[in-house]
């Protein structure tokens, strides 16, 4: 027996805030249940990684990132975030492909017992297999939106029809999900490249070891048990990841630095009555137009609900895009608050005084709005958004759609009127609907909190992949 040898866990996230965010939340777990963990990045992403990973006792090493000769990515470009608005996304991509040579090298002097590589660095598996390691993947999500592309990357149900918008039936998937064609992760927007790497993703994750989860069993069991019986892969669920963050500190620490106070900010929220607030915001990333951001305000306006609006637009620019007269109106009554830039999140969905989310449907703002117990619009926008949007609304039924039908920047995804957007807010906050749709979710947040502690199932998973770690590194 090695039983007592001490376990060591390398972590390599993709350099994007949305991936960044939920591997150390990830790491967290390790590190609190005792694991040698150690995060690696690029010299950029440091602060960022540093910050989110606050007491916890996590190592960061560094690798350089290729020089922009050899990438071609603009001086100072390491995260995916800064390449995505100026549309770099594939250079950057390609970029990280010139990672594997400088992890190799780290790999060999720390001597890890595994690699838990996110799904963006497909060759991540060949390279542990160099050294007799296995490669885990953490593609941040669940089992739906992973089921759901897995149908139908095998069955092809998009071949057969020919419109855009036209519903179809995805083959095999319990639930009779349908979708669009302008739904699909794969769009015509997408060139071969991006064709390509999400082909290599999905080998490379055949190959790998397995899959690490971010859900709990309860929250879709018929899904988890789809992914691994009927599509027959190993995987660990150990989330929600988001609920290794334990105090408010650790809550407001996650990603960038906030652009609000924290303590204002909860100064505000606990001026406020229980599940009186509505909080909206899309992603790490996505910016809207003026038009677009002129309709939400006029729709949370009519809706008479509290709100908190998380606006990544034009930072340095003045509020022209509001409606006239909103300043005084509404932010001048403290009805609401606009955040612009980066907002605490979890600190926020978490406190008593919010009760409901309008999310883009990023997986980790799926599951935050989970933890927090409550209801959400869906505004899908791009990648597997609309899965997780159909999971909210048709699936474990806390989500009202918005509407949208199509990928952002699209024909035909003409900006939300203000209509839609108050109707959604209204009936995730008032009436019977919303009432209804709120103990479901509070159901589901005591669900997810039990399921992470001691004896629950993210914790029982947790030990089984350990096992098989201390099984194979003897
Ligand atoms: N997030 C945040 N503040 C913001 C925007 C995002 O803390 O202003 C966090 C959010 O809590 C989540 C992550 O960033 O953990 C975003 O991940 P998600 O999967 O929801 O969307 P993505 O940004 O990857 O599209």
């Amino acid at each position: 027996g090695n039983e007592n040898r001490e376990l060591h866990v390398l972590f390599f996230p993709f350099p994007a805030n949305g991936h960044i965010i939920p591997s150390i939340d990830l790491a967290r777990v390790f590190a609190s249940r005792g694991i040698k963990t150690t995060v690696v990045t690029t010299p950029l992403n440091v602060p960022l990684i540093s910050r989110t990973i606050g007491k916890a006792n996590i190592k960061i090493k560094t690798i350089k990132f290729p020089s922009h000769e050899e990438t071609g990515l603009p001086e100072g470009c390491e995260n995916s975030d800064s390449a995505l608005s100026s549309d770099l996304i594939m250079t950057f991509l390609k970029a990280t492909v010139l990672l594997r040579d400088p992890l190799e090298n780290l790999m060999q002097q720390e001597h890890p017992d595994c690699v838990i590589a996110d799904m963006f660095y497909p060759w991540a598996t060949d390279s542990a297999a160099k050294f007799g390691i296995p490669r885990v993947v953490f593609h941040g999500m669940g089992f739906f939106p992973t089921c759901v592309s897995a149908c139908v990357r095998t069955y092809k149900p998009q071949d057969n029809v020919s419109s855009w918008s036209e519903p179809f039936a995805v083959p095999e998937l319990p639930g009779e999900i349908t979708i669009t064609k302008m739904q699909l992760p794969q769009t015509p927007k997408h060139d071969e490249v991006f064709t390509k790497l999400l082909d290599e993703v999905n080998a490379s994750e055949l190959k790998s070891h397995g899959v690490i989860a971010n859900s709990f069993y309860e929250l879709e069991p018929v899904y988890a048990d789809f992914y691994r019986k009927e599509l027959g892969r190993r995987a660990w669920h150990l989330g929600p990841v988001c609920l290794s963050n334990r105090d408010a500190e650790e809550k407001a620490c996650r990603g960038r630095e906030a652009a609000i106070d924290e303590h204002e900010c909860l100064k505000w929220l606990d001026s406020k009555e229980p599940n009186s607030v509505v909080y909206l915001c899309f992603g790490s990333m996505t910016a809207f137009s003026d038009a677009q951001l002129k309709e939400i305000a006029l729709g949370l306006e009519a809706s008479g609900q509290n709100f908190i609006w998380v606006v990544k637009k034009g930072l340095n620019e003045k509020l022209e895009w509001l409606p006239e007269g909103f300043e005084e109106r509404i932010l001048g009554q403290g009805k609401g608050l606009i955040i612009r830039g980066w907002a605490p999140q979890v600190m926020i969905l978490d406190h008593e005084s919010v009760g409901g989310f309008v999310t883009h449907c990023g997986w980790n703002s799926v599951l935050e709005g989970v933890c927090a117990g409550v209801p959400m619009v869906t505004w899908p926008m791009y990648a597997e958004q609309f899965y997780n949007a159909k999971f909210l609304t048709d699936i474990v039924k806390i989500g009202v759609s918005v509407g949208v039908q199509t990928w952002i920047g699209m024909m035909g995804r003409d900006p939300v009127k203000k209509e839609p957007v108050e109707k959604a807010v209204r009936r995730i906050m008032v009436g019977e609907e919303a009432e209804e749709m709120r103990n479901r979710a509070k159901e589901l947040a005591r669900m997810a909190k039990r399921a992470v502690e001691e004896g629950g199932s993210s914790y029982n998973d947790f030990n089984s992949l350990i096992e098989d770690l201390r099984s194979r590194a003897c």
